[in-house]
């Protein structure tokens, strides 16, 4: 038998890479370490609904809206805030925080919902454009993702056995962390059902697929009874196990979790959400009741149990 000539070598490489790796987990733990000590006085939009009843008031009067107007997801929609002009009469801007947003905001598409607008403050500004946005001096460009991964239209396909279905570009805002800039574009699309079919057909054809992520845009932009259309025929192609949706609408726009989104869902057992929650002030009583509105129909799963978020 040929005596194996590499291990020794490989231990090496190890043991140097071993090295690194300790050093980098003392740095997460050092980390979690620093948000233990000071978890407890994290303040929450439970803590803070004062000040959120407060923003809210004054955002129905420059927007004049109601307090049933507040909770119909439709109404937030509408008036989406994506001016300067309202921004001022909600919030106080220094001049050149006006400057930076218009600069940014020429570039890169920003709006916010009202509800949204609710959880500012000067440490949770993440919906607002800033010029940090074009301060990455690696001068990489962002690499053409969809162009080199998208074998049929609003189909992105990076993994063997799963893949996206981009079903809208629209969200309840948009996020200055947002990876899908891109996808995001410069105006509101809405797909023609060809498009939606053709991306259902790859699906169909490409049998190894098990995992479909709806997502965009948010797919909770859609209307009930378009994504309803799109679950059911997912529902009906044998080799797709997994759906998944993903919307940060739980967090952004919670108002759009209505009993008869979670009703329809329930009928697609099972249907995994993914959202994400990126601030303190984003937990508010809203967000839990949107996040906790489809366990009481029991066939709805909230990402954290679900699969695997690498390719969200
Ligand atoms: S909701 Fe998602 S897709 Fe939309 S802007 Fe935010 S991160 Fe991007």
């Amino acid at each position: 038998m040929a005596k194996a000539t590499h291990s020794y070598h490989q231990m090496e490489v190890l043991k140097k890479d071993r090295s690194v790796a300790r050093a980098r987990s003392a740095e997460v733990k050092a980390l979690d370490a620093e948000y233990f000590g000071v978890k407890d006085s994290i303040l929450t939009g439970f803590d803070l609904h004062g000040d959120y009843k407060k923003m809210k008031r004054r955002i129905l009067k420059v927007l004049g809206g109601t307090a049933t107007d507040w909770k119909d997801y439709k109404w937030h929609r509408r008036n989406r805030i994506g001016s300067v002009k309202v921004l001022q009469e909600i919030i106080h801007l220094e001049s050149d925080e006006i400057a930076d947003i218009e600069k940014t905001g020429g570039q890169y598409r920003w709006y916010i919902s009202p509800y949204y607008a609710s959880l500012m403050d000067p440490e949770n500004r993440n919906c607002i454009p800033s010029i940090n946005e074009y301060m990455d001096s690696s001068e990489i460009a962002d690499p053409p993702i969809i162009k080199y991964n998208s074998p049929a239209p609003l189909i992105s396909r990076l993994y063997p056995d799963r893949l996206i279905i981009n079903v809208t570009n629209q969200c309840g805002m948009v996020c200055r962390h947002c990876l899908r800039r891109m996808d995001i574009d410069t105006t509101d699309v809405i797909y023609p059902k060809r498009m939606i079919n053709e991306a259902l057909d790859y699906v169909r054809k490409n049998k190894e697929i098990r995992d479909v992520l709806l997502t965009g845009g948010d797919a909770f932009s859609l209307s009930d009874s378009q994504l309803d259309h799109i679950l059911t025929e997912l529902d009906e192609i044998p080799h797709v196990e997994i759906t998944r949706l993903g919307s940060r609408m739980p967090c952004s726009l919670p108002q759009r979790v209505t009993p008869e989104l979670c009703k329809m869902l329930e009928k697609h057992d099972p249907v995994y959400l993914q959202t994400q929650f990126n601030h303190p002030r984003e937990v508010t009583p809203e967000a839990r009741k949107a996040v906790n509105m489809p366990d009481q129909g029991g066939s709805y799963r909230k990402g954290s149990d679900g699969p695997s978020e690498r390719d969200q």
